[in-house]
């Protein structure tokens, strides 16, 4: 079948996979001890959509669907993934968006963040500023913009201690760092994120064509850095073709390719590897069903990451902030492999076809 052409097997067993350290579980989560590891930074964006509530669905339709991920063949959304990461003692970040709360009210946040804080993840902060649009009472003087960085930097701090606030009354502990909504930060937006009293953000996608992420950073940054008083860490992402970055973003690389660039990123010993989905992002695009490629992809990458000694999910709150930014060696990108980026296209058209019933790649 064309999306198995990815040789998961082969993936699983290269030499990366020897067990060089002892693996312990403690409280659920795996623990990696004696020698270095590559910490894989599994986050989730968790969002309410601001397009379904545009176009009328309510806040428990919307719950349903964004969170839950709820589809003709039940819930593939957070409790699902917690589930599925929870089998492997993994540990996930979910970058929950609580700005819904100033439309629907505060509940539904705390909905959202109560069994995230119940099984042991991580819940930091996400903003998707499109709701200001249906706020009553507006924390900017009614001003608005899809992004972020359509604020100035008065209203960026504003709008993120706000944001801090209503996630923390919502139940989560204080978070330390930050992802603004469709990457659409700007420089305003990483030092807002110092003046908010957070440590981390993670904005930056290195895939800049086409995206609405501003943060003034080379392409080829790889390695967390310090900007403007916040620890900025890069999304990862492996060479497509030369001098084309794509994101380490589970419904964009196939198992084959993630793999190949969590060996890599282990082999060089980088920090941190920094993987993106969604709460949503195992249904197809139309929310109605599953997309069963990426759901097994979600599995695959769980699985895979238990099976190397030699990374390990961690939260932002396990990290060093100290310690990554004194690591000053340099680091490299997976190079391109003409058979994977071809099999990878295979995979997507016969699921794009197969879950999406359209020919449109995903
Ligand atoms: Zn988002």
């Amino acid at each position: 079948m064309l999306h198995d052409v990815t040789s998961v097997k082969e993936v699983f067993e290269s030499p990366n996979g020897a067990k060089n350290h002892a693996v312990e579980k403690r409280g659920g989560h795996k623990f990696v001890t004696g020698g270095d590891v590559t910490k894989i930074l599994l986050t989730v964006d968790t969002e309410l959509s601001a397009a379904l509530h545009q176009r009328g669905c309510s806040p428990v339709e919307n719950f349903e669907s964004s969170i839950l991920g709820r589809c003709d063949r039940g819930d593939f959304g957070i409790v699902h993934q917690m589930k599925r990461l929870d089998e492997y003692g993994h540990k996930a970040v979910f970058f929950i968006d609580p700005m819904p709360a100033l439309v629907y009210g505060e509940q539904i946040v705390a909905d959202i963040i109560g069994p995230v804080v119940e099984r042991g993840h991580e819940v930091q902060l996400h903003m998707h500023t499109e709701w200001l649009e249906w706020t009553k009472d507006s924390p900017v003087g009614g001003r608005q913009g899809r992004n972020l960085s359509d604020f100035d930097y008065d209203d960026q701090v504003t709008l993120l201690k706000l944001a801090n606030d209503i996630l923390v009354n919502a139940g989560a502990p204080r978070p330390t760092a930050f992802r603004a909504g469709n990457f659409g930060a700007n420089d305003d937006s990483v030092r807002a994120v110092h003046g908010a009293g957070l440590t981390w953000d993670s904005s930056f996608t290195p895939c800049t064509a086409g995206s609405d992420c501003k943060v003034e950073l080379s392409e080829d940054q790889i390695a967390p850095v310090l900007k403007h008083g916040t620890v900025e860490l890069p999304v990862s992402g492996i060479l497509d073709r030369p001098g084309e970055i794509r994101p380490a973003q589970i419904c964009a690389l196939s198992i084959a390719e993630m793999a190949a660039a969590m060996d890599h990123a282990g082999t060089e010993k980088h920090p941190l590897f920094v993987i993106v989905t969604h709460s949503f992002e195992l249904l197809s695009r139309d929310r109605l069903h599953v997309n069963r490629s990426v759901a097994k992809r979600f599995d695959q990458i769980a699985a895979f990451i238990a099976a190397r000694s030699g990374l390990q999910t961690a939260g932002f709150n396990e990290l060093s902030a100290s310690e990554i930014l004194n690591d000053e060696r340099s680091l490299t990108r997976l190079p391109p492999k003409i058979w994977r980026r071809s099999a990878r296209i295979a995979e997507q058209l016969w699921s794009t076809w197969r879950y999406e019933r359209s020919l449109t790649p995903i």
